[in-house]
């Protein structure tokens, strides 16, 4: 009965789950930790790789933490918070989403010690992120600048390949990754600046990785559209044309009457005599080479082939970008407004054959602010493999160009932090110390993890890498190849500035999001418990 105080208030729609309290937090942190433990064993170089299998049975091999929660069906929300770290990541830094993930784990595992002494969220949220600002204020402290040096660049492209089976040819694609990025760059108003989508990457099963090859200028996985063409073009003049090159249809439907035989030689006649003016309009303005949006037809591609003009045609949008920009070309629609001066100039056009099909190289562009890379690669999954290390080590090199700031990796900076961390918390005292000295032990679950995935024992290893530190080795990190602790600047395991300050930082909004949390109220169908065992383990 309504009014008399009496009855229960119902303000959720019945079969609404809510959990509240330790068993919300402790549910959520179990879940991340657990997201965290799926990609542990992918870290560093001696990282293992992953199988994923769809639903539709699509295999993916991968190592790279952001393509595997991609491909995982994760359901539960506070995973799925972590996922979005990942993404982060990537999306900034291209590189460190493993780390990424591990960390936020970490820190979420170490304040759940932190909430059964007691102590509360908000405390923890506010030591964690006092800790995160000093971490990245120190990481400036241990930044070695770079100043376009391509030699560090190389070594930045070759720890990002590390470890992927890319790494078999770490200075080969290196090479590629540096050269690219370094044409593509820009300096403006001081600022330096890569667009990544400058550098247009093809990809080609078939051959090996050394057959992967950089171009000054645009890869079109197209062939001419007639076997009369020319296949070589030197010296080329192109039109770019995002219009069809046929007759023009009519806006209605219309039906034509023809009475007598000679009307219809008269209308195919009319028809014909456009196709060649149009051509003829293509070839006055001197161009010989013609790259088209949208289709040619056939009779257009038969006075193309007399007239010796190689053409292409459903060129995809972002490639005829891409040719405006590294040829210098106007996109055109109308073609009887085409002139001289909108066509682009590349010094050689040519179609060959790659693998199984043709592709048509557009080399030798003037403006080659924009570059293209093809790769090469056995099969489909060593291919896409091949890919994605790529995509992480340009972007690398892209953001180490960029900011011009690298650390020595391995472990060996967030060792260094660690430590001066846990001075730090003693100057800040109360109960945020805890805090914070949680955050410094939670940083070395990075060295711990690739100890451990390099088959050495995590605990001798850390004892000594401390040591080291203790002892003023700044450089000193995790040897994952012959054991024990080295120096990370000798080796040259470089990384970004950004990456691990990236890292750093998503890791800690999304563990302070997490620990905020302190009610979960979700409708009906969705999943909130997960699957506990009875260990209180969160399996996935
Ligand atoms: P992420 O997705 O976080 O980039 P990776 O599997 O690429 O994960 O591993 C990156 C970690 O491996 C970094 O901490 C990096 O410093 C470390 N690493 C890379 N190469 C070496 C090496 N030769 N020796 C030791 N550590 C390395
Ligand atoms: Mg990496």
């Amino acid at each position: 009965m309504y009014g008399n105080g009496q009855a229960p208030i119902f303000i959720l729609k019945e079969g609404t789950q809510r959990t509240r309290g330790k068993t919300a937090q402790s549910n959520n942190i179990a879940a991340a930790k657990a997201v965290a433990d799926a990609v542990r064993s992918t870290l560093g170089p001696k990282g293992m790789d992953k199988m994923l299998v769809d639903s539709m049975g699509d295999v993916v091999i991968t190592n790279d933490g952001a393509t595997i929660l991609k491909e995982m069906d994760i359901e539960h929300p506070a995973a799925k918070m972590i996922i979005e770290v990942a993404k982060t990541q990537e999306q900034h830094c291209y590189d460190g989403t493993t780390t990424a993930v591990i960390l936020s784990g970490e820190l979420l595992k170490k304040s759940e010690d932190l909430i059964e002494q007691n102590v509360h969220p908000t405390v923890i949220c506010e030591g964690f992120r006092l800790a995160a600002e000093k971490a990245c204020e120190l990481l400036e402290i241990h930044g070695i600048s770079t100043e376009n040096d391509t030699d560090i660049l190389n070594e930045v492209a070759k720890t990002a390949l590390t470890g992927k089976s890319a790494g078999a040819v770490k200075s080969f694609m290196a090479d590629i990754c540096v050269r690219a990025v370094q044409a593509v760059g820009v300096v403006e108003d001081g600022e330096r600046l890569v667009d990544i989508k400058d550098i247009k990457v093809e990809k080609r099963q078939g051959g090996s990785i050394r057959d992967s090859s950089l171009i000054d200028g645009i890869i079109l996985d197209k062939e001419r559209v007639h076997s009369g063409m020319p296949r070589t073009i030197q010296n080329g003049k192109i039109a770019l044309v995002n219009s069809a090159v046929e007759v023009k249809k009519t806006e209605v439907d219309a039906k034509i009457q023809i009475t007598d035989p000679s009307q219809l030689a008269l209308f195919l006649e009319e028809e014909e005599q456009y196709i060649r003016n149009l051509v003829d309009t293509i070839e006055n303005s001197g161009a010989n080479v013609l790259i088209c949006q949208k289709g040619i037809d056939e009779l257009a591609q038969h006075y193309l082939a007399k007239k010796g003009i190689f053409a292409i045609r459903r060129a995809k949008k972002s490639d005829m970008e891409a040719l405006s920009k590294a040829t210098g070309g106007q996109i055109i629609t109308n073609i009887e407004d085409i002139s001289p001066g909108d066509l682009g100039h590349a010094a050689r056009i040519e179609e060959k054959k790659i693998g199984e099909s043709e592709m048509t190289f557009i080399t030798g562009c003037p403006e080659a602010k924009s570059v293209s890379v093809l790769l090469r690669g056995g099969t489909e999954h060593v291919v896409d493999e091949i890919r994605r290390a790529f995509d992480d080590a340009v972007g690398v090199v892209s953001v180490a160009w960029e900011d011009g700031a690298v650390l020595t990796g391995g472990g060996s900076v967030l060792a260094s932090i660690s430590r001066e961390l846990r001075n730090y918390a003693e100057t800040v005292g109360g109960r945020e110390q805890m805090a914070i000295e949680a955050f410094s032990g939670a940083l070395e679950i990075i060295p711990r993890t690739l100890a451990e995935n390099a088959g050495l024992d995590p605990v001798t290893t850390i004892i000594e890498l401390r040591k080291a530190h203790a002892d003023g080795q700044k450089y000193a990190g995790i040897n994952v190849y012959e054991g024990g602790v080295a120096n990370m600047k000798d080796a040259n395991v470089l990384e970004p500035l950004r990456v691990v300050e990236q890292a750093i930082q998503s890791a800690t909004e999304t563990a302070i999001m997490i620990l905020r949390i302190d009610d979960v109220i979700s409708s009906k169908g969705v999943m909130m418990d997960g699957n506990m065992d009875d260990t209180g383990d969160f399996q996935m």
